[in-house]
Formats: C-alpha cells, structure tokens, sequence
C-alpha cells in the first residue's frame, strides 16, 4: 500500500478502495491504534505486519463513521477493542443492507463481513490519554455517526469522510455538512488534514479542500433551489448529467456519477421537507 509518515509514529496507508485512508497511531510504544481499518484483509494484514515491525500491536480501531469502507476491516482486526460515536451502532443497524447493495455493486467479488459492534461509544470532546493525547469531535453531515480525531500535540486532524475529494451526503444532510465544514474551516490550527479518502493535505491546501467541499454543496444547493422553483421533479432532475448542473467540470468515473446522484436526491428531499 502507498503509505506515508506524518508525525514520529503517526502514519497513513492508502487503500485500493476509492483511495480511502487507513491512519496508524503509535501510543505508548507497545500498542497502536488504527483509524478506519481497510476492507481487504490482505492491506489489513500489511498494515499488521508493519506496526509489528516496530512492536507495535494493534491493541484500538476508531470508526469515524459507520460506512462499509470504513468498518468492514474490523473483520480483520479480531482481537482489537472498537472506539466510535456514541450514535454509530443506531447509524449502521439503519444502513446495514443499503450499504451492502452499493458494496455488492462496486465490488462484486468481495465478501461483505459482519459489521462488529463497538466496545465503547464516544460524546463529542472525549480524549484518550495513552503515551498520546487524542481527542474525538463529533461531525454530522455525511453521516450522522461522525468522529473526528484531533492529535493536538502533533496537529494532525483525521476528519473522516467529513472532507473528501467530491463530498457525499446519501446518508446524511446538506445542511448539517456545510455547518460542520463551516465550523471546521474556522478552527482548524493549519497543520495535517486526513481526509477519508485521497491523501493528507497540509496548511492552505487543506484549507483550500474545506472551502472546495463548502462551495460544492453551495453549487448543490443553489441548483436543487433552482430545479424545486422551477417545479422539475426528482426523476427528472436525476437524469441531467451533473456537468450540465455545474457540479462537476471534468469526466466522471462511475462512481463519481453515483454520488453526485445520490446527492441531488438528498439535498432534494431536504430542501423541498424545508421549503
Ligand atoms: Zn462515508
């Protein structure tokens, strides 16, 4: 896996699913803990077997959210005690099978494991204190479960699939995501932003990811208004392509189709439950 190093004991992996970002933490020279296990369990056992290198054991998985990309690796990691938000288990019963149809879709071969339940659920500001200090935010917006995890001694923010290339609100709410982003943008310190998928980005270009994601619900938002105004219907608005809804400049893989459909139908029904 392409991986790179953060922080003395701080590092990130890269998955082949969707580039999503797996972050290993060191703690107090004998135990690690892993943000967002990858799903295959050939990355997960690499991802052992480097911490291993360096004694480390895999002793924490945080979740920053219940999405099957994020949670499916859990599988591979039986013996390691799960940290997520206290709304996480709620979340996942709810998009259990949704999620397992878009997974069977994207990746047909894969074996979809059980979701595990966490061992212990976290409050926004709770901190873990164990040769390193963590603190865990709550973020709703893509998904109502969302952990962020702050490492203020070194600066490095792990937001979860709260920043990500195009963001993605299918199970969450538009107006939520940009409240959170907002807030976000306003108080990040200027150090390493993970996102959930793409690479670490630092000072003003993790800025600079924050205000894109903001101003792409903006362009979301202003062209559901337009089409609710308009009287257009939900199917309707679905078939036009998101270039020609300014969503979107360049050639899109299908995957990126799909979530800018998926987020034209829940900023829809959004805003016409609040018009
Ligand atoms: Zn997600």
């Amino acid at each position: 896996m392409e991986r790179e190093d953060l922080a003395q004991g701080v590092w990130i992996f890269k998955s082949r699913f969707a580039e999503m970002l797996s972050t290993l933490i060191g703690l107090d020279g004998k135990r690690a803990a892993l943000i967002d296990p990858p799903m295959f369990a050939d990355e997960a056992a690499e991802i052992r077997g480097f911490a291993a290198e360096r004694e480390l054991l895999v002793d924490f998985l945080i979740l920053t959210h219940a999405h099957g990309d994020h949670v499916y690796g859990a599988a591979h990691f039986p013996g390691a005690l799960i940290i997520a938000h206290r709304s996480f288990w709620d979340f996942s019963r709810k998009i259990e099978a949704t999620d397992q149809k878009f997974f069977a879709r994207f990746l047909p071969d894969y074996e979809i494991p059980e979701v595990r339940c966490p061992h212990l659920l976290l409050e926004d500001g709770s901190e873990m204190r164990l040769g390193r200090r963590l603190i865990f935010r709550h973020a709703h917006g893509h998904s109502p479960d969302g952990l962020m995890v702050e490492l203020p001694d070194e600066g490095i923010w792990i937001v979860g699939d709260v920043v990500i290339p195009t963001p993605l609100l299918s199970s969450g709410s538009l107006v939520e995501l940009k409240t959170s982003l907002r807030e976000l943008l306003e108080r990040f310190p200027g150090g390493v932003l993970v996102p959930g998928h793409g690479r670490a980005l630092r000072g003003d270009a993790a800025r600079g990811a924050i205000a894109a994601n903001i101003e792409y619900l903006e362009r979301l938002e202003s062209a559901v208004r337009d089409a609710i105004a308009k009287g257009i219907e939900l199917d309707e608005l679905l078939e036009i392509a998101p270039e020609c809804l300014d969503l979107s400049p360049r050639d899109l893989d299908p995957l990126d189709r799909w979530i800018h459909r998926e987020n034209l139908r829940r900023a829809y029904e959004e805003l016409l439950r609040s018009a």
